[in-house]
């Protein structure tokens, strides 16, 4: 069994992150944020898909503004994140916002990023530093792996906040690059007591960017890091919460709606298992109970092998056998596989 690091929580309007709660699942929306209607909608979606802290993107003052109605109509903790206008992270936290994601080095000189500091140790509100590999400061930490650049550059800014006797803290340090992220946090995580949001920055499209986040994600979660998680896809943010938790699930981190185990068919099978499996996980999406579910190709190998499950399907040739915890229940006739499986799922 995995140990996990142990970590300094922070509170995020509600939502611990850190110090042993469960691994935080988060995303950031993709509409405008002046458009509070739309934003709200979307992360109430979002909420929906599980979605435990949402971040919207502060590009103007207006944005900033928004966040004051859009905090009206939502139940999540709400993060701005704000690049280079030190004035936006002022604006936010008087719109309530719960919690910042800022580039200190972007944000300018020291007294800027002391102004926006001192007035979120005002309201408790979290920062989290966020260090993307693409945006290391041009002028300095110039020697080194860009893993260990993204380090050091983020130390300074931990105790450039330490000085001011700030800590409610947290740190993100992402890069495209797989290998290098997992330097990075690994490097981090033994130097500062503060949780690590962890994630693979701009990851691709689905296809891609769900094995560049799970491997990356995984691995980090294996060693024991990461309080909190955002998977980036170019999809519908929706997806990238669907994904976090499949990432949490498959680590036995957290529990949350279905899992499908189904097989890859073989020279057995006798049935379109690939197109049960698909409108079965069509079926489950709607299902919010952690159960095990399992179709199979064939009656002979598929009860054993999926004797995990809480309920299942072993497709024979036109006829295929409803299994509950590997044992036998009835059979059923092929028209009927996805209902009766269903029904099974809808009983537990
Ligand atoms: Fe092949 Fe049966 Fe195993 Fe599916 S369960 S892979 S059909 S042996």
């Amino acid at each position: 069994m995995m140990k996990r690091r142990a970590s300094r929580p922070v509170n995020i309007g509600g939502v611990t992150v850190g110090g042993g709660a469960p691994v935080i699942v988060q995303s950031m929306t993709n509409t405008d944020t002046r458009d509070a209607a739309a934003t709200i909608e979307q992360i109430r979606g979002l909420e929906e898909a599980g979605c435990e802290i949402i971040r919207v993107a502060v590009p103007d003052r207006r944005a900033a503004e928004a966040i004051v109605d859009i905090k009206k109509g939502i139940s999540l903790p709400l993060v701005a994140d704000i690049h280079f206008d030190y004035r936006l992270a002022l604006a936010a936290l008087e719109s309530g916002a719960d919690g910042l994601r800022i580039n200190p080095g972007n944000i300018g000189d020291e007294d800027r990023v002391k102004q926006v500091v001192l007035a979120a140790k005002e309201r408790s509100v979290p920062i989290r530093i966020g260090l993307n590999a693409g945006s290391l400061p041009k002028t300095q930490y110039r020697s080194g792996s860009v893993a260990a650049r993204m380090v050091n550059a983020a130390l300074a800014y931990v105790r450039q906040m330490e000085a001011l006797d700030f800590n409610l803290i947290k740190i993100s340090l992402k890069a495209f690059d797989v290998p290098t992220t997992i330097e990075a946090y690994r490097l981090i995580a033994e130097q500062v007591p503060y949780p690590l949001h962890v994630g693979i920055t701009e990851a691709g499209t689905p296809r891609t960017g769900v094995i560049r986040s799970s491997v990356g994600i995984g691995t980090l979660l294996w060693l024991g890091i990461g309080d909190t998680i955002r998977v980036s896809l170019t999809a519908p943010p929706v997806e990238e919460v669907t994904v976090a938790y499949e990432i949490l699930k498959s680590l036995d981190l957290r529990a949350r709606g279905p899992v499908l185990v189904s097989c890859p068919s073989c020279g057995r099978s006798e049935a379109d298992v690939i197109g049960l499996a698909q409108a079965v996980e069509e079926r489950l999406a709607k299902v919010t109970k952690p159960v095990r579910v399992a179709v199979m190709g064939c009656v002979v190998n598929g009860p054993g092998e999926a004797k995990d499950a809480d309920v299942g399907i072993a497709c024979g040739k036109g006829r295929g056998v409803i299994f509950k915890k590997g044992q036998k229940l009835r059979t059923v006739e092929e028209a009927d596989y996805l209902e009766a499986l269903m029904k099974e799922v809808e009983s537990l």
